[in-house]
C-alpha cells in the first residue's frame, strides 16, 4: 500500500540526517510517495515565514510527517516553528523512547523506557510580557483536559508495549496549583489501569534517580518543559542526543522527529550520527503498519553497533553521516 508522507529536511545537520533516513527508508523497500516541504531558515527566505500555510497543509492532508531539526533563534526572530506545528496540528503527546544498544559506549546498559511529554502547554503555551523594564512574566498553564489526556496516553502506551509501571514527574511540592492540576490528573487516570503500577516523583529527585538507576522506570509521563529537560539528560545516559528519537502524536496525526535540534556546530560537515532520525523513522514504519522493514533496519543497526569502527564520531568511530548511511544499507 502506497503511504503519502510529508517530508521536511528543517536546517543544520537536518539536512543530513533526514537524507539519511529517506535513503534507508527508499531501500528498504516501503512504497511511499514524499511529499516534500520547506520549514526554518530556507522556507523564511524563499516564503518570508519560518512556517509556511502549505507545509501544516500538506501534513493535515498526509496526516504523517518525517521531520529534522529547525532552528529557534533565541531571544528574537521567529517563533519555534516546532512549538507551532506541535500548537496548530494538536500534536498533544511527545514520545521519546531511551534504549541502550550493545556496543554504543553509554553511562548505562539495559536501559528502556519511554518519556511521555505533553506537548501543548506548561511553560510553552506562549503567553510572555515584559513587567515594566525590568521584570518579564511566562506564564504557565496546565489544564484538567491536556493532563488527563497526556496521561491516559501514557497508561495506553504502557498497555500497548506491556509496560508495567508509569512514572509521573512533578513539582507540586512547590506549585501546588499546576503541577498539583497534572499530579490529580495522573492519580485519577491510574485508577482507570489497575494492571499497571503508578507512582509519582518530584522531577529534583527524577534527575538523580534517573542519574543513578535509569533501568528502573518505563514509562515516564512529565509536563512539557520536566518532558523536554528529562529527555536530553536520558539520552546522555544511552551515549548522547545522536541516538534519541521522537514522535509528536495527535488524533490520528503523527510527525516523527529526532529529539535534537539542528546543531550548528556540527553542521554540513557529514560528522552527525543520523541514529536519532533513523530510529524517529522506525517508529514511523512501525505506526504506518510496516513493522517487518522497521524490524530490518533496527537489527542492521544494532549489527553496525557491535563494530565501533563502524559508527559516527560521536559514539567513537571513524565514518561520516553518509558512510554509516551506507554501512546500513549494506547490512539490510
Ligand atoms: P542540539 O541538539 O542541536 O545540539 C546539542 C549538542 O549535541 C551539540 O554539541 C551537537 O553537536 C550535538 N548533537 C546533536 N545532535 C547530534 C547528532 N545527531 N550527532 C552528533 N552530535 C549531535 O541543541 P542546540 O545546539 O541547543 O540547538 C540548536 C538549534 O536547534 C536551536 O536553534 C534549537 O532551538 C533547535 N532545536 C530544534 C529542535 C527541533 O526542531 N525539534 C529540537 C531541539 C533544538
Amino acid at each position: 500500500m502506497m503511504h503519502n508522507i510529508t517530508l521536511i529536511y528543517g536546517d543544520g545537520i537536518g539536512k543530513e540526517v533526514i537524507a539519511s533516513v529517506k535513503k534507508i527508508i527508499d531501500y528498504s523497500g516501503a512504497d511511499i510517495n514524499w511529499d516534500i516541504v520547506e520549514a526554518g531558515y530556507s522556507a523564511q527566505e524563499r516564503y518570508g515565514t519560518p512556517l509556511p500555510d502549505h507545509v501544516t497543509d500538506s501534513i493535515k492532508k498526509n496526516r504523517i510527517a518525517l521531520k529534522g531539526p529547525v532552528t529557534t533563534p533565541i531571544g528574537k526572530g521567529f517563533r519555534s516553528v516546532n512549538v507551532a506545528l506541535r500548537k496548530q496540528l494538536n500534536l498533544f503527546a511527545n514520545v521519546r523512547p531511551i534504549k541502550s544498544y550493545d556496543g554504543v559506549d553509554s553511562i548505562h546498559k539495559n536501559v528502556d523506557f519511554v518519556i511521555v511529554r505533553e506537548n501543548t502547554e506548561d511553560l510553552y503555551s506562549g503567553v510572555e510580557h515584559m513587567v515594566g523594564e525590568d521584570a518579564a512574566e511566562s506564564i504557565k498553564i496546565i489544564t484538567r483536559k491536556a493532563s488527563e489526556r497526556i496521561c491516559r496516553f501514557a497508561f495506553e502506551l504502557a498497555r500497548k508495549e506491556n509496560r508495567k509501571k508509569v512514572t509521573l514527574v512533578h513539582k507540586a511540592n512547590i506549585m501546588k496549583l499546576s503541577d498539583g492540576l497534572f499530579l490529580n490528573s495522573g492519580i485519577k487516570c491510574s485508577k482507570e489501569y489497575e494492571d499497571i503500577q503508578f507512582e509519582e516523583v518530584i522531577v529534583d529527585a527524577m534527575s538523580m534517580k534517573l542519574v543513578q538507576s535509569p533501568q528502573d522506570y518505563s514509562v515516564i509521563v512529565a509536563p512539557n518543559l520536566y518532558g523536554d529537560i528529562l529527555s536530553d539528560l536520558s539520552a546522555g545516559l544511552i551515549g548522547g542526543l545522536g541516538l534519541a528519537p521522537g514522535a509528536n502524536i495527535g488524533e490520528n496525526i503523527a510527525v516523527f522527529e529526532p529529539v535534537h535540534g539542528s546543531a550548528p556546530d556540527i553542521a554540513g560537515k557529514n560528522i552527525a550520527n543520523p541514529t536519532s532520525a533513523i530510529l524517529s523513522g522506525i517508529m514511523l514504519l512501525k505506526y504506518i503498519g510496516e513493522v517487518n522493514r522497521a524490524e530490518t533496519i533496527e537489527k542492521a543497526l544494532k549489527e553496525i553497533f557491535k563494530d565501533r569502527a563502524k559508527c559516527t564520531e560521536d559514539l567513537g568511530g571513524s565514518l561520516g553521516t553518509r558512510e554509516f548511511t551506507q554501512e546500513i544499507i549494506n547490512q539490510m
